[in-house]
């Protein structure tokens, strides 16, 4: 056991069917996540890096090896999306978070379209994010599993919402179809989760 440990799933695999299907769902987390997960233990052990954060080791990730860029980003951005989705989720956000959307970007719709925009148009694999930025909502993306938190990123900020468009996070289900996965997603987001993070920064 090293010393990042892989976050029990918060629901069963089949749980975000029929938008995300059981076997992607189980391969994902079983196979993808629980090897960055794996592969972050194996390239800190025996460095200064065990005794830090995964937040502390990605805020000057460009230090350390590409290993633990790749490996510190997998572990870190696939413990979040788990948590941004839940069984019958979707809708939209109010409160305070439905407000700061509706200031940064006009409308739920136009913010919609702008992070569906920015997933689909992220080439290669890579994740769209929604984070906070000096008190601000900026939408951006990622290549790799590089991340906001990151000295790399071209836009630093918090992360409250994230989505997966690497193939493997669809291919099965959608195979080239990266839209449909994108819009089919909108369904399952928990967006308590999504608030919960936005006010813990606020
Ligand atoms: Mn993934």
């Amino acid at each position: 056991m090293g010393k990042f440990e892989l976050p029990k799933l918060p629901y069963a695999y089949d749980a975000l069917e029929p938008y995300i299907d059981k076997m992607t769902m189980e391969i994902h987390y079983t196979k993808h996540h629980n090897g960055y997960v794996t592969n972050l233990n194996n390239a800190v052990a025996g460095t200064s890096l065990e005794n830090k954060t995964i937040e502390e080791i990605l805020k000057e990730v460009s230090k350390h090896p590409a290993a633990v860029r790749n490996n510190g980003g997998g572990t870190y951005n696939h413990s979040l999306f788990w948590t941004i989705m839940k069984k019958n989720g979707g809708g939209k956000p109010s409160g305070k978070l439905g407000d700061a959307i509706n200031s940064a970007f006009g409308n739920f719709d136009e913010f919609k379209g702008k992070f569906s925009n920015a997933a689909a148009t992220r080439f290669g694999s890579g994740w769209a994010w929604l984070i906070v930025q000096g008190g601000k909502l900026v939408i951006t993306s990622t290549p790799n599993q590089d991340n906001p938190l990151m000295d790399v990123a071209d836009q630093k900020g918090t992360p409250i919402l994230g989505l997966d468009v690497w193939e493997h996070a669809y291919y099965l289900k959608y195979q080239n179809r990266r839209p449909e996965y994108i819009e089919n997603w909108w369904n399952v987001i928990n967006w308590d989760e999504v608030a919960s993070r936005f006010s813990a920064i606020k």
